[in-house]
């Protein structure tokens, strides 16, 4: 056990919960055993060694006045750190505490321009609940509803909402990204939930008292913070939220002093606010980075040209929040549309914005008492910028656009008072500490002046006494100077020393020279250093009300620096489309989607793009999209989804004509590439994705389907295919895109009424394949396995036997479609084809078989026996079956029996030679 000084800092260091500790001893803090070891690993600090009684422990250090880089390095690289600093007790004695402690979503000083949220989540206590807390193996509970609250403590961005399910959760998440994340006391003992949530965070978790989260207490913070009638106001009316929001605003308070006064607003939002979009179809869309995890290559890469840090990060906010209010969307496309046509009062106002410092972040760092001279230096030339704005725009065909109504939003009167105020007070070339006087400029406060007056002379006359003290007593080689220990001094060379006159008092001998003092000097001397206190601390006293000022204006600043965000953003949607000839899209009631010469954004930048159409409307709301790999299926169909993107967030889109109805969720599915680099078993993902799609969607949504069933065996895999594909037609009804490699899905179009075939064309010639890039109406001739391997250049005998096994495979199994449905819109009528594969031909049948019971049978791969190679009379039978067990009559028990085990049996899970001996005893027991 170490005694001394690491006994105490491993102490302190047991009771915070922080990650690393730093410990001041005298001028310097240190860290011993694991933390200095863990910091030189960081930071490339040198380890030396500490012994204490005997053992030897590893130190690291920095002085006292370099730790705030340190820190900031360590905390940026999501590291909690506890700062103990040193105090003297009564008895004289040296002892320590922790004073802060600084973590990865309070952290203030940052260097990039992103948002970085502190985020909590609450859900219902089990008690109330009244259900068991999950265990390890469960797999996480989707039961919502969810509390959460996003702050962004640089720029006091304060976001709250109750959200329903896991899904909701995780996309707000990955939208978000926080830094750090507190989670509440019933999410934290569900390792099972808190699992499923780490999956989604790049950020820290941080354990924060729970009893911060308990209802009474969060509810007090939030009401303290904002006030009731705001809390009101907003619609802050759900419990969970309230609770995320009060535990993220003590949290605040207690860990990072001051900045929570920057939160002046508080934003509530609902679910129907924006477009629903999981964290897959963010992630699949490469919206602010690619699936390999670039920003590089990320829309929001191709689209960005903002000139201001606000500005990129209020545009990522757009790309990643599309909106569903037809209105709001059409004010953006108005200002982008101004913006994009008046090219010159672009040019200018974008020129203006390009000197606008960060005022967000500024309010915040003048809330919290960080902010120096240069700071406020910027706010006012920030603040200065709202007339410049106002003068680009006047005059100009913007003038009459919603660009002006955004830069009437914040209060000119206020923000021209600040102004001034702060341009009368701050000098132009301050030093950069608070204390030794120069901030602030003549002429702002008498009182001030007067001091500074009289130092001015006090130095006047200090400066000619040297050449007064020559002249007056004929002395030459005389100095006035001034220096720590001896403070003012009059210097006179050794040669001419003992001419000095007698009130000279003799202080030191140096070498070549001697000095003096006199009690004229000394008195001097007392009224400089006099002068120059009372001068500091009435400049510090004024600058700190000055900052107070600012402070108080927070939500001004927050409100300008919104603006010049707004303005930037919308410059640069414009400045795209005009460099890219993108088109305005005409907003539509949801179920149409109709794109012409439509453009990949991101692709299209790099390629010679070839525009391809789409059509969807209500005659024709599923599109079957096939094509050989490669061909361009998924360019073609991630277009669609990011053109609808683009259009909700009020941005033009690439494409010379769109007409874009307004969905309430995009939703997709594509390879499952990077869930196989995390171990998570591929075919699992893309059910649990398919799964949540078919729950989430709804008739107003599009979905975008990149290969469904590809991670298990081919009947498994179209049978699944199928059976989603009649879900989302009949049931669902969303607009749906789906890109399938098993041709045999194509003859559903002449089944399912608003089915439709569309196709890549390819040129074939010679056995050359050339991609044309063109989607043309109508199905595939063929299916392309085989194909493909012949043009390859597969040996001939392999692929004519190729051709024979899928021959034979065709004739062995039937699959059988049901249309209709009982579900909305159709009418209840009810259509079953079954689809004879070996005939290659759908056989009619139409009746009662659209009962409960057999709704969603699909006669699959697995283990259906009776439909044999009379397919489609034995699917026929089972149209006409009221239930399932009829199928069985005639059958002896113990062929029963045997298909009930069969029917059981989970193919995925039985281990092969399990499978191999029970096949086995069933064809012992057949015989
Ligand atoms: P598939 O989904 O059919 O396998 P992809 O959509 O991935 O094919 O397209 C393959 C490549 O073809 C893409 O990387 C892209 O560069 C190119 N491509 C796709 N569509 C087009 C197009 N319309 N014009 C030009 N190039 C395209």
């Amino acid at each position: 056990m170490a005694t001394g000084i690491v006994g105490e800092f491993l102490e302190l260091k047991e009771e915070t919960d922080a990650d690393v500790l730093a410990m001041q001893c005298g001028d310097f803090y240190e860290f011993f055993a694991d933390d200095a070891e863990l910091v030189a690993d960081e930071l490339d600090l040198k380890v030396s060694q500490k012994s204490s009684h005997g053992s030897s422990y590893p130190m690291a250090g920095v002085p006292l006045t370099e730790l705030t880089p340190y820190l900031k390095a360590l905390v940026e690289r999501g590291y909690r750190v506890a700062v103990a600093d040193q105090y003297e007790t009564e008895s004289g004695d040296h002892a320590r505490e922790v004073t802060r402690v600084v973590t990865p979503g309070t952290l203030l000083e940052t260097t990039d321009a992103e948002a970085r949220y502190l985020a909590a989540i609450v859900r219902e206590d089990e008690t109330t609940r009244g259900s068991v807390a999950a265990t390890a193996d469960e797999p996480p509970s989707d039961d919502g509803p969810y509390g959460v609250a996003f702050a962004d403590v640089t720029t006091g961005r304060f976001l709250v909402a109750e959200l329903a399910d896991l899904e909701a959760l995780r996309s707000e998440l990955y939208r978000f990204d926080p830094t750090e994340l507190l989670p509440g006391p019933a999410v934290r003992t569900d390792d099972a939930l808190l699992t499923a949530i780490r999956e989604e965070l790049s950020g820290s978790t941080s354990l924060f008292d729970a009893e911060a989260f308990a209802p009474g207490r969060a509810r007090h913070a939030v009401h303290e913070r904002f006030g009731s009638e705001t809390v009101d106001s907003v619609g802050l009316d759900s419990e969970l939220a309230t609770r995320a929001a009060g535990a993220v605003l003590q949290y605040v308070e207690e860990t990072g002093a001051g900045v929570s006064a920057a939160m002046t607003r508080l934003t509530v939002y609902g679910a129907n606010d924006h477009v629903d979009l999981d964290a897959t179809t963010q992630r699949n869309l490469e919206l602010t980075e690619t699936m390999t995890g670039d920003a590089d290559g990320s829309l929001f890469d191709v689209i960005d040209h903002t000139a201001t840090a606000q500005g990129g990060r209020l545009l990522r906010e757009w790309l990643t929040r599309p909106k569903r209010d037809r209105e709001a969307i059409e004010r953006r496309l108005d200002a982008v549309d101004a913006l994009a046509s008046a090219a010159l009062a672009r040019d200018r106002l974008l020129e203006t914005l390009s000197g606008a410092s960060d005022l967000e972040r500024l309010a915040a760092r003048a809330t919290s008492g960080s902010a120096g001279a240069h700071e406020l230096l910027s706010v006012r030339d920030t603040l200065a910028l709202l007339p410049a704005l106002a003068d680009a725009v006047e005059g100009t065909p913007l003038a009459d656009s919603p660009v002006t109504d955004v830069l009437r939003r914040p209060d000119r009167e206020h923000a021209r008072r600040l102004h001034e105020e702060l341009a009368d007070a701050l000098a132009e070339d301050p030093p950069n500490t608070k204390t030794q006087g120069g901030l602030l400029r003549k002429g702002y406060d008498e009182e001030l002046d007067a001091l500074i007056e009289r130092h001015e002379e006090v130095n006047r006359w200090l400066d000619g006494l040297a050449e007064r003290e020559k002249r007056r007593h004929g002395l030459s080689h005389v100095t006035v100077d001034r220096n720590k220990t001896d403070g003012y001094y009059i210097q006179v060379g050794k040669s001419v020393a003992d001419q000095v006159p007698d009130h000279y008092r003799e202080i030191k001998t140096l070498k070549n020279s001697k000095r003096f003092v006199t009690d004229e000097l000394a008195e001097r001397e007392r009224e400089v250093l006099r002068l120059e206190e009372a001068r500091g601390d009435l400049e510090y006293e004024l600058f700190e009300e000055l900052r107070e000022g600012v402070a108080e204006a927070a939500s001004l600043l927050q409100e300008v620096g919104r603006v010049v965000a707004e303005i930037d953003a919308l410059a640069s949607l414009a400045t795209h489309a005009a460099g890219n000839d993108w088109t305005r899209p005409t907003l539509a009631e949801p179920g149409t989607l109709s794109i012409e010469a439509g453009r990949h954004p991101v692709v299209e930048r790099t390629t010679d793009f070839v525009p391809n159409d789409l059509r969807l409307d209500e005659e024709r709301g599923f599109l079957i999209v096939t094509g050989p790999n490669m061909s361009g299926k998924s360019t073609y169909m991630r277009q669609a989804a990011l053109i609808q993107l683009l259009a909700q967030i009020g941005s033009f889109v690439p494409a010379r004509d769109a007409t874009v109805g307004i969905v309430d969720g995009i939703y997709t599915r594509v390879g499952a590439l990077d869930e196989l680099a995390q171990g998570r078993s591929t075919f699992m993902v893309e059910m649990q994705e398919l799964s949540n799609i078919l729950h989430s969607a709804t008739e107003e949504s599009l979905v975008i389907l990149d290969e469904v069933g590809r991670g298990t065996a081919t009947y498994d895999g179209i049978s699944i295919a199928w059976a989603a594909t009649e879900y989302l037609h009949n049931e669902v009804r969303a607009r749906t895109l789906f890109a399938t490699h098993y041709h045999e899905l194509t003859t559903l179009a002449e089944h399912l009424p608003r089915v439709a075939n569309v196709h890549v064309a390819v040129d074939e010639r010679d056995g050359d394949v050339t991609f044309l890039r063109t989607v043309r109406d109508g199905p595939t001739n063929r299916s392309y396995g085989v194909h493909v391997a012949d043009l390859a250049g597969v040996p001939d005998p392999v692929v004519e036997r190729a051709d024979e096994v899928l021959d034979r495979l065709r004739e062995e199994k039937a699959i059988e479609a049901r249309g209709g449905g009982s579900g909305t819109g159709s009418g209840g009528e009810t259509t079953q084809a079954v689809f004879d594969l070996s005939a290659g031909s759908f056989k009619q049948a139409t009746g009662n078989g659209g009962g409960p019971q057999s709704e969603h049978r699909t006669a699959g791969a697995d283990g259906d026996e009776t439909a044999g190679s009379a397919g489609s009379s034995s699917v026929e039978e089972d149209a006409n079956a009221t239930t399932p067990d009829t199928l069985d009559d005639g059958l002896d028990p113990e062929t029963e029996a045997v298909i009930e085990e069969l029917t059981d049996l989970d193919v995925n899970e039985t281990p092969p030679v399990e499978l191999l001996a029970r096949v086995q005893q069933w064809q012992e027991r057949l015989e």
